[in-house]
């Protein structure tokens, strides 16, 4: 019998596939039709068990198919092939002969081997300097490499043919981290530097939790730059030198390089990386790698929760506020909950940290279920960036409602560029304008597959000159390229001149994105250099990298972008951030908006002042009273804390509660929201949650399918798990048409 593990193969119908063991049951048993295993391909795990048993509980947990789950933790071709695909190179070596032909050239370096003297064949002048190039290099050179320096593959099978080389193929791991940003960089090693006493004090309280091999939760809150990155790089050599292995996650690793390459600087070629913008052959290595053993320190995005890393005994969660550790199609877990159970399966300290800490992680804190460690200060005494708020209604009635930079904002960016110092420019809204609309009769432009309208984006680049606010105004749309795209199903169409509802040639621009900043900014600062960083510039591998290359070496004076450029950069020479609209997120219809709003103001007002100079923040907002606005300025987290689970307490929202969405699609709405009643009825009735709905969701249609959703609220996810399970044990028609989401963290 292989073990839970292994890959076999089976027979299901008339095909054979290729599945894992992830459990037994006996031949006796017959709640199952069995049939034999046709060949078992491994002789050990291929999935470490605990892997197999961490996503049994994720499919449990998320009411996912345990197929869908499983997947997440196998490499790429991990069930196609049985062969895994590494990649090789040709190494060339030199032999014993090669080296007296070498001893040769360099004994007489003009005869040797040009003549038919006896010392042997003639060799022309590439073969001659490859010999030269190898004779250095006892573990020999790649083919690649030597075709660099001018050797060409002829050569090379002409030295083989006499005997002076030897060629065979040998394995490489693709590394992902040749082209990251600051891999190379020499400065990383600050093992030696001594800890801020916050920094210390951490250490006291975390390294005995660590060494005791038992499952521990800690928070750590630290204020932005408080040095957390160097607390977690003292406990993982720790642990590591206990003889066990480390996972740390990020939230993007392009976002982020820096915190990989620390680790790399750290602790060298033990470390491997795991996440999704890595190519298959990249992650493939990635993977056997940490399956064989080689590394002992992971690093990696949600993903890499499932790592085949053996024995870990510390997990770190970096970033525990960050949304992208949710996953948004099945299975939806969160990778902050599965790290937490993965340690708990496996005895280890897990260490969650964060400036902005969720709700969620803050009441465990201060509910004595994870121990909190909170670091108060910039490290070296580097001052808080001073928040200032600029109440855009002022600015409104000043120049009008078009206007997208204050004064002030404007003002302190002409500062920096004086002093040559950085700017970071924030507006969570990409696009050059938010939607066009008919001054005439109303129509906007909409998405035919989605309930939304189409944000404007500008075609071939940025326009040259101004734009005029109405597009039938000087030129067409056409040759301005004025275009709508849907950003949830990528929907296009040229924004048309006249409107199409009623022809009316006064289409108007409403609201603006980051393309529309960018203009306004070069037009105000003409000698700038600009860059923009938002989902659009960084489509292609790798541009995000180069973007962000050119920030650190100060090739960019401003940098626009969505929330993307709040996260964990460390720009030590940018002093200023300017938030364009406080407001974006706060009008959703989400009551994790505040939450939301705080996160991402106190995180991008954490990106300034970071080196030497002290820094400065500028916040727009049309509601600057707003306490999510006021507390990030003030940037008091306990405060906004306080404020806000009072709100969820008296709403009965999380953390108070759990919640569970349902969400049912249809061909039609009618098909949606039946069977979401349906669903619903026979959800109801337990004890220890209610159902709340049916209704049709905040987005009825989505790529072309209508949806309707209902939600179950309640204390016990295990009643709510429970009632769902047999409620679709009775409607499996549904199946396929429904998105379960545990613990949502979005309610569209
Ligand atoms: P956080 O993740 O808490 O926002 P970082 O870990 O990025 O903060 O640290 C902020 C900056 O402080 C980094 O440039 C880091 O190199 C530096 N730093 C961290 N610890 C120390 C220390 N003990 N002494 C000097 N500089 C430090
Ligand atoms: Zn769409």
């Amino acid at each position: 019998m292989p073990v839970a593990g292994a890959r076999v193969v089976v027979p299901l119908g008339p095909r054979k596939l290729t599945g894992v063991v992830v459990g037994e049951v006996s031949a006796a048993d017959n709640s199952y039709k069995l049939k034999n295993i046709l060949q078992v391909l491994d002789a050990g795990a291929f999935v470490p068990p605990d892997v197999i048993k961490l996503t049994q509980w994720v499919s449990d947990y998320y009411l996912a198919g345990p197929g869908a789950t499983l997947s997440t933790a196998l490499p790429p071709h991990g069930l196609t092939s049985r062969v895994d695909r590494f990649k090789t190179v040709r190494m060339v070596t030199l032999t014993a002969a090669g080296l007296d032909a070498v001893d040769r050239l360099t004994a007489h370096p003009r005869c040797a081997g040009d003549d038919d003297r006896s010392d042997g064949p003639t060799l022309g002048a590439k073969q001659k300097q490859a010999l030269q190039i190898l004779k250095g290099l006892p573990a020999g050179l790649s083919a690649p490499a030597l075709a660099e320096r001018g050797i060409a593959a002829a050569s090379v099978t002409r030295l083989t043919t006499l005997g002076y080389v030897a060629v065979r193929e040998e394995r490489v791991d693709r590394d992902p981290f040749e082209h990251a940003v600051g891999a190379q960089r020499p400065d990383l090693d600050t093992a030696r530097r001594p800890l801020t006493d916050e920094q210390q004090a951490a250490m006291t309280m975390l390294t005995p939790l660590a060494a005791a091999r038992a499952f521990h939760v800690a928070l750590i809150h630290g204020v932005t730059g408080s040095g957390k990155t160097e607390v977690y790089l003292r406990l993982a050599d720790e642990v590591r030198q206990s003889g066990r292995g480390v996972l740390m996650l990020v939230p993007e690793i392009a976002l982020t390089p820096q915190v990989a390459a620390l680790f790399r600087a750290r602790f060298g070629a033990a470390v491997a990386i795991q996440h999704s913008g890595l190519s298959d052959g990249e992650r493939h290595d990635q993977w056997h790698r940490i399956r064989r053993g080689d590394v002992d320190v992971v690093i990696g995005t949600r993903s890499a929760v499932f790592a085949p890393l053996s024995n870990p005994g510390l997990i770190i969660v970096d970033e525990e506020h960050d949304t992208s550790y949710k996953q948004d199609e099945t299975p939806r877990y969160h990778g902050r909950d599965v790290a937490i159970m993965r340690g708990k399966f496996a005895g280890a300290l897990v260490v969650i940290g964060s400036a902005t800490p969720t709700l969620e992680s803050y009441a465990n804190a201060l509910a004595g279920r994870y121990s909190l460690v909170t670091l108060n200060r910039r490290v070296l005494d580097r001052p808080m960036a001073q928040v200032q708020v600029v109440n855009m209604r002022e600015e409104i009635a000043a120049a009008g409602a078009e206007v997208v930079l204050s004064r002030a904002l404007r003002e302190a960016i002409k500062v920096r560029l004086a002093e040559g110092q950085q700017s970071l420019i924030l507006l969570n809204r990409r696009g050059f304008a938010t939607s066009v609309l008919c001054r005439q009769c109303g129509a906007s432009l909409e998405c035919p597959n989605c309930s939304v309208t189409l944000t404007v984006h500008s075609n071939q680049g940025l326009p040259s000159r101004p734009v005029p606010r109405r597009l039938g105004e000087g030129g067409s749309a056409e040759r301005e390229g004025w275009r709508g795209r849907c950003h949830y199903c990528n929907f296009t169409k040229l924004v048309p001149k006249a409107c199409e509802q009623c022809a009316a040639p006064y289409m108007e621009r409403i609201g603006f994105g980051t393309e529309r900043v960018e203009a306004e900014i070069r037009e105000a600062f003409p000698a700038a250099r600009v860059a923009r960083v938002d989902r659009d510039t960084v489509r292609r591998k790798g541009s995000l990298v180069e973007i962000l290359e050119k920030v650190a070496g100060r090739e960019i004076d401003v940098l626009i972008g969505t929330q993307m450029i709040a996260k964990g950069h460390d720009f030590p020479e940018c002093t200023l951030v300017g938030v364009i609209s406080a407001d974006v997120g706060l009008g959703l219809a989400d009551f994790r908006s505040a939450e939301r709003t705080f996160q991402l103001l106190t995180q991008v007002a954490g990106r300034a002042g970071r080196g030497e100079r002290p820094g400065q923040a500028i916040i727009q907002s049309l509601v600057p009273e707003h306490y999510s606005v006021r507390l990030a300025c003030d940037q008091d987290y306990r405060a906004f804390y306080e404020k806000e689970v009072e709100f969820r307490r008296a709403m009965r929202y999380p953390p108070q509660v759990a919640m569970v969405n349902v969400v049912v699609r249809g061909k039609t709405f009618n098909e949606a929201i039946d069977g979401a009643h349906d669903l619903a009825a026979a959800t109801r009735g337990g004890r220890g949650f209610v159902v709340l709905g049916p209704a049709p969701a905040p987005l009825t249609k989505l790529r072309g399918e209508h949806r309707a959703q209902f939600f179950l609220k309640g204390t016990s996810r295990k009643a709510m798990r429970e009632a769902l399970q047999l409620a679709l044990s009775r409607k499996p028609e549904l199946a396929k048409r429904l998105s379960v989401d545990v613990d949502p963290l979005s309610m569209l």
